[in-house]
């Protein structure tokens, strides 16, 4: 019984989902169906047009992607991965949009840490989620992001910390993240930590944010070694 409504549980947060993409993709569809109009009645678009159609493109493409790896019913193939390097390929990636906003990386990764059975690609999204909402909290505030990975070798589980010193998230705030589509950015979708939420909990792992307005957020991420 309790398996049939947990599965009722996941069919109605699937649908609700759902609707929720639905209408979240109608807008730029809308947008795009204009612009195509108008070059049908025109004969030709000018390029900033021509740029328009591409980031709703580019929209709707990240938020297919993004329920995508939500409606993949678990986690693939766990590979031994090292997260040193993986975290170090995510940093390098979002390098030059932290020297664009004059935020700089510190990183504080423990030595000799164990492999990590886990989906690497499903991990890089978490983490890229995650390091992009810090720089995103801090547009308009120079400072540091601080990346820890640490191996508590007594608990069994590697700890992987993203603190930013952005602007911080409300209290009332909190208790909404990874709700699906809550986002407090004009153009936030409100679905990277939904999507990083739920892939930490299919690597039986668990996310704890912890913030203060005005000061930053720290984002902690505990899985388990085996
Ligand atoms: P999006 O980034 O598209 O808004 P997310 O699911 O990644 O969606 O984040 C949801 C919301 O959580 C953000 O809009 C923001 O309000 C809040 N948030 C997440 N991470 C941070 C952070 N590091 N600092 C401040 N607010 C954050
Ligand atoms: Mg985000």
């Amino acid at each position: 019984a309790e398996e049939a409504i947990r599965r009722t549980e996941k069919l109605s947060v699937i649908g609700q989902l759902a609707a929720g993409v639905a209408h979240e993709i109608r807008n730029p569809l809308t947008t795009l169906r204009g612009f195509v109009q108008l070059s049908q009645k025109q004969g030709s678009l000018s390029e900033p047009f021509i740029e328009i159609m591409l980031s709703e493109l580019d929209r709707i493409n990240l938020i297919v992607g993004e329920f995508l790896v939500l409606a993949k019913p678990q986690a693939g193939k766990p590979q031994p991965t090292n997260l040193d390097n993986l975290l170090q390929d995510m940093i390098a990636l979002l390098y030059s949009q932290a020297r664009l906003l004059n935020v700089s990386f510190v990183t504080h990764f423990d030595k000799d840490l164990p492999l990590l059975d886990c989906d690497a690609n499903q991990m890089k999204q978490v983490f890229i989620n995650i390091i992009k909402n810090a720089l995103e909290a801090m547009q308009d505030i120079s400072g540091t992001i601080t990346i820890e990975l640490r191996h508590d070798s007594e608990a069994s589980v590697v700890v992987i910390r993203v603190i930013d010193q952005g602007r911080g998230i409300a209290a009332d705030e909190l208790p909404r993240l990874g709700e699906p589509f809550f986002t407090s950015k004009p153009s936030g979708n409100g679905l990277g930590l939904m999507v990083s939420q739920r892939i930490i909990a299919n690597h039986k792992g668990v996310m704890n944010i912890s913030s203060k307005l005005g000061e930053g957020t720290c984002v902690e991420i505990r899985l388990p070694l085996r």
